[in-house]
């Protein structure tokens, strides 16, 4: 079945990034301030609630989830939300900080979860604990061990670099992912949050960038392969790994956007870098277990995606909700 999710530009929206938390055991420096305030339990969908969206946009024709947050892991009973959304004839995917799948990472793929995205953003301990201030190193690294032997379809890297951060580390995770097996991501800084640990505009580091820092050491072959999403690949003649670029900055994606996000008090958000959204927790506490109340909440909220995202490159915040809350 076609998606039935169509906006006014024409694009079929395919693709749902479903956050089920805004918590996490990590205070990653881009991402959050270092002391948050979370959601109160009654503002954040059950378990139950998230599955009814996720259903509802399967019946709509969306072929693949992602679960994220926040950390998704460290949601209580999350494994029970996994298992349901296993059933739905869509790819379920998950993005995680890695810290719980030394412990996880079997239940996950049985539960049918296809892929995973592990953030890492540091091979050095002391740098790792500081870029995201709570976590350890040497626990993620058992998570991705845990994660290549569980049996996904595919487990990713992504990182995010930052000047003077750990711009000088690119090579080294190139490597690391090389000697994995594993693909890896690089990420440009999204304006998201009032951050105070780094300016913005200062701790900027452009994908062509870094680009010319890999061509450098291992030649990259520009690679026609897309995953439905922003990244742009690349190949090198010795590896079997692709190495993809994320720029909101220097190469706007919109046009092809297939996707929308709902956070976890229940906001359909229709575009990462604009506030256009749909409260389908109104709808889904007014009127329970009316799924066709929820479906027409969603294709109406087609009418508000907007075109396309407004980041400029400065150290002003272009949107004042943080990457945990809008489920990156
Ligand atoms: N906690 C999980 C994790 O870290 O993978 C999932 C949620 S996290 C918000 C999803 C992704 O967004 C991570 O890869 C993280 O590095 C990225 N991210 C967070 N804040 C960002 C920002 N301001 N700009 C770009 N990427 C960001
Ligand atoms: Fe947590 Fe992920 Fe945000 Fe880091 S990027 S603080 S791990 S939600």
């Amino acid at each position: 079945m076609a998606s039935e999710l169509i906006d006014r530009f024409g694009r079929h929206v395919e693709y749902l990034r479903l956050s089920v938390t805004d918590r996490c055991d990590f205070r990653c420096v881009y991402c959050m301030a270092e002391k948050m305030e979370f959601l109160p339990r009654a503002e954040v969908l059950s378990l139950e609630e998230l599955y009814d969206v996720g259903a509802a946009f399967s019946r709509l024709g969306v072929r693949k989830i992602r679960l994220t947050g926040g950390e998704p892991l460290v949601r209580r009973d999350v494994l029970t939300l996994v298992e349901r959304l296993g059933q739905l004839p869509v790819e379920l995917v998950l993005t995680t900080n890695g810290s719980q799948l030394h412990t996880m990472a079997q239940d996950l793929a049985a539960a049918g979860v296809q892929r995973l995205n592990i953030s890492l953003d540091s091979l050095q301990p002391e740098r790792f604990a500081r870029l995201t201030r709570t976590g350890r190193l040497t626990q993620v690294l058992d998570g991705i061990e845990a994660a290549r032997s569980a049996g996904f379809h595919g487990v990713k890297l992504n990182s995010v670099i930052l000047r003077g951060r750990n711009d000088d580390e690119v090579l080294a995770l190139v490597e690391f992912a090389r000697d994995a097996g594993l693909d890896i991501s690089f990420i440009e800084e999204m304006p998201l949050g009032q951050i105070t640990e780094h300016g913005r505009l200062e701790s900027f580091c452009s994908s062509d960038e870094l680009r010319e820092v890999i061509d450098s050491r291992y030649p990259l072959h520009d690679s026609p392969e897309r995953s439905g999403g922003p990244a742009r690949y690349f190949r090198m003649a010795d590896s079997d790994i692709r190495i993809g670029f994320i720029s909101p900055h220097s190469h706007n994606f919109c046009s092809e956007c297939n996707r929308v996000r709902v956070t976890v008090e229940g906001r359909l958000l229709l575009c990462l870098g604009n506030e256009h959204s749909v409260d389908l927790r109104a709808v889904l506490r007014e009127f329970p277990g009316e799924a066709a109340r929820l479906e027409q909440a969603i294709i109406a909220a087609m009418a508000l995606k907007p075109e396309k995202h407004e980041f400029r490159l400065d150290d002003e915040p272009q949107i004042l909700r943080f990457m945990n809350m809008t489920g990156g």
